[in-house]
């Protein structure tokens, strides 16, 4: 499930995060949201759900709360509330070409909620495997975006390679001219 994460940080980057990289962005809506996170899952047929951008935004923001609760608590709260409300259902599945492996998809019915229970067990499987404190926000100037820490040590802050290469030059700068 683990393969999830990287898709749902780019959802609620997409949709939520009006800073990134140390540049404004607007966050796409509607349509322009559709297409563009339908692109990143490489599934075109996202686009016909019906009112799929506002259901992607929702989605979007409610794995933003989760992914940024203060306290363990309530970000298994927040998890937990996303599992029931998609109806996450684990089934196997085999894909052309690849041996069974297992889904979440939840049961409401579009292509939106599927992924809502994907990523909601995705989320809690990380917090079984990893534990509670694998999640967070950018640390680096002019950025809201929000990441998903799988490496070893666990000891990621910031979104992106770029931002890291951001961080440590503002770093430098202030260590030579405080
Ligand atoms: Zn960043």
């Amino acid at each position: 499930m683990t393969r999830q994460a990287p898709l749902i940080a780019e959802l609620v980057n997409l949709a939520t995060a009006r800073w990134r990289g140390g540049a404004s962005v607007r966050p796409p809506t509607g349509e322009d949201l559709v297409t563009a996170f339908a692109a990143q899952l490489g599934k075109p047929t996202l686009r016909s759900v019906p009112d799929a951008g506002p259901r992607l935004a929702e989605l979007a923001a409610e794995l933003r709360r989760a992914l940024l609760a203060d306290r363990p608590a309530d970000q298994a709260a927040h998890i937990n509330a996303m599992i029931r409300r998609y109806g996450a259902q684990p089934y196997l599945v085999e894909d052309v070409g690849q041996p069974f492996h297992l889904h979440f998809h939840g049961s409401g019915g579009t292509q939106v909620e599927a992924l809502g229970g994907e990523f909601a067990t995705a989320l809690a499987l990380i917090v079984d495997g990893y534990g509670p404190d694998r999640f967070g926000a950018c640390e680096a100037h002019q950025c809201e975006a929000v990441y998903i820490d799988l490496t070893r040590n666990g000891s990621r802050r910031y979104c992106s390679a770029a931002c890291t290469a951001r961080a440590k030059t503002a770093a430098y700068r202030s260590r030579r001219h405080p």
